[in-house]
């Protein structure tokens, strides 16, 4: 078995559907790769907001509930995503963010890199690390980010768990990740690909309270790995382990096995393949409803329930 090469996607709830597009593409730049609905709840929309292609380690996904409460961060839980910035887009994405409007909080230093903390409208926690890594990402050239300061696929993500170990110990012995460094309470583990998606941070908070899941939390963290054969040794693996994982579930752009880290937070195991252009081509990506054909003969009640995307002054 193949060590797992990093993150794929990290999935979230967002409030109103078109906050969370004004946030994450037209000012982040991060393209709407696909525009669907949530599977297992066709009234639901599911935005991915990736680089120009849908590139695993790229991808956040969101499913947007307006009107739902929101959720309180804490044990448990996915509570921070961080992109990776080039050195020398610091400022440029301070000052991008500051005309939106959005609060940035007080910069600091981890493992030596700078890391820029901020919250999306929903209140989730985004983070910007700045690093002069290489990473494979495809850029959206048709969008609002000029290149070189373009986001460039996830640098991490933050778990907060009551206790780090059997976390860690999941990902180092079931998983392949390897001790990247310890820097307070913070536990570092490095994926496999050498490229992006690259870290799972444990944050160390005994005794704190679990989170409350809602608008703003983070619902799950999904893992890379290469195809369906090794998911497959993966789900028998991860079983033969104690972990209570699903079956095989066909997400039409990747396949999915879902299990309950041990503090609590949703892993996910998703393959590479086939990927965001199974059903679009790569200029047409995002632009139109995509439903799998399972649910293409609900098309025209699923579209009447979905909540109106269109800007507040087009909206009749
Ligand atoms: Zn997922």
């Amino acid at each position: 078995m193949q060590p797992i090469q990093g993150l794929h996607h990290v999935t979230a709830m967002a409030g109103d559907p078109r906050a969370n597009i004004d946030f994450y593409h037209t000012l982040l730049g991060q393209r709407l790769v696909k525009k669907t609905v949530n599977f297992d709840d066709p009234g639901t929309y599911h935005f991915y907001f990736a680089d120009a292609t849908g590139t695993p380690g790229t991808v956040l996904t969101f499913f947007p509930w307006p009107g739902a409460r929101r959720g309180t961060p804490g044990n448990g839980e996915a509570a921070a995503v961080a992109y990776t910035i080039r050195p020398g887009s610091a400022d440029f994405w301070r000052a991008r963010l500051g005309a939106a409007g959005v609060v940035i909080g007080q910069s600091q230093t981890r493992f030596g890199q700078e890391v820029i903390p901020f919250r999306d409208p929903d209140g989730m926690a985004v983070e910007l690390v700045v690093s002069d890594a290489p990473a494979a990402v495809q850029y959206w050239a048709e969008g609002p980010v000029p290149a070189e300061h373009a986001l460039r696929g996830f640098h991490s993500v933050t778990l907060w768990l009551d206790e780090v170990e059997r976390t860690a110990a999941l990902l180092a012995d079931q998983m392949g990740y390897t001790a990247a460094g310890q820097e307070g309470s913070r536990t570092r583990l490095a994926g496999a690909s050498g490229d992006i998606g690259l870290y799972v941070d444990l944050l160390h908070r005994p005794g704190q309270p679990r989170g409350r899941f809602g608008v703003g939390s983070i619902h799950h963290v999904a893992f890379r790995t290469v195809d369906d054969d090794e998911q497959l040794a993966y789900q028998l693996a991860l079983r033969a382990a104690g972990f209570d994982v699903t079956p095989v579930r066909d997400r039409q752009y990747f396949h999915s096995i879902y299990f309950r880290a041990p503090g609590g937070v949703l892993f996910e195991v998703a393959t590479d393949a086939p990927g965001f252009l199974y059903d679009e081509t790569a200029g047409a990506l995002g632009s139109a409803l995509r439903l799998p054909p399972w649910l293409e003969p609900r098309r025209a009640e699923i579209e009447a329930a979905l909540p109106d995307l269109r800007q507040p002054e087009a909206r009749p």
